[in-house]
């Protein structure tokens, strides 16, 4: 069995030019064309039994429309998804209660889509308050290809935030990109055995050597097996990750058995 952790798609009147404006911008190929329909097909093609999908509001209006799809299509095909907030929601608590209300497992925040710092007073409730909710956060984490100048969420802000929230957050956390997508090292240095889950989106590929030395340091019981797919090939990250020397328990908890216990919760 395998779960994909962390993909994305696009509604498909949007998708095309989402997906060609987004490639421009971060500098990389698609692997699909952004729809559901060729995420179901990348699936079935590479053996992944469920696929995640973390949608981002990148302004405050995008909420409700990202919400109710996400809770109408949560679960069908084996394709799950995420709610997501804006930093300037204006209604934090409606908006969380209607995504725990759906059923979702949690939320997405992308500080460098959504124009902040991931330890701004604003992140930092959506994310109490959805702690509170028993609620996951998914968050990008490190650098981002197409913000390069500044990175919003970095291994200090990730320790800052989980003092601030004491406790409440614990387990809860989940750092795309082994914990920040080009800072393996600052991540192996700031961030082991911290109560933080972490995926292999997007950098398995990158530098597979550093992921097994974190899987190892933090603990496969921590790790979540994610492509970004349209970003990467849900194919060769299955390949990769069987062929990374990892025992077959720690494979089949990365693989699946880490993802199961979320979004069973
Ligand atoms: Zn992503």
């Amino acid at each position: 069995m395998v779960i994909d952790f962390h993909t994305h798609t696009f509604p498909d009147k949007i998708a095309e030019r989402t997906i060609a404006h987004l490639s421009e911008v971060g500098k990389m190929p698609p692997y699909t064309n952004g729809t559901r329909t060729a995420l179901l097909q990348s699936m079935r093609e590479s053996g992944v039994d469920i696929s995640v999908v973390l949608p981002i509001a990148t302004v405050p209006k995008q909420e409700r429309s990202i919400n109710t799809l996400s809770a109408e299509l949560n679960g069908k095909d084996n394709i799950y998804y995420a709610g997501s907030l804006h930093p300037d929601c204006a209604d934090v608590e409606g908006t969380l209660d209607f995504i725990k209300a759906s059923g979702l497992f949690g939320i997405k925040l992308h500080p460098d889509y959504q124009g902040v710092d991931f330890n701004d007073a604003r992140c930092v409730r959506i994310m109490e308050e959805a702690a509170k909710r028993d609620l996951f956060i998914v968050t990008h984490a490190g650098i981002d290809v197409a913000f390069r100048e500044h990175v919003h969420c970095t291994p200090d802000m990730v320790l800052e935030v989980l003092g601030k929230l004491s406790g409440l957050i614990d387990n809860k956390l989940i750092l795309a990109h082994m914990g920040g997508y080009e800072l393996p090292g600052e991540v192996l240095e700031k961030l082991i055995g911290k109560p933080v889950w972490m995926d292999t989106a997007a950098v398995m590929d990158l530098y597979p050597e550093k992921c097994v030395e974190i899987i190892h340091a933090h603990g496969a019981d921590k790790i979540l097996f994610a492509t970004d797919s349209p970003w990467r090939s849900q194919k060769d990250f299955v390949d990769l990750l069987l062929s990374l020397p990892l025992t077959g328990e720690e494979k089949e908890q990365i693989l699946y058995r880490n993802a199961k216990t979320i979004l069973s919760k």
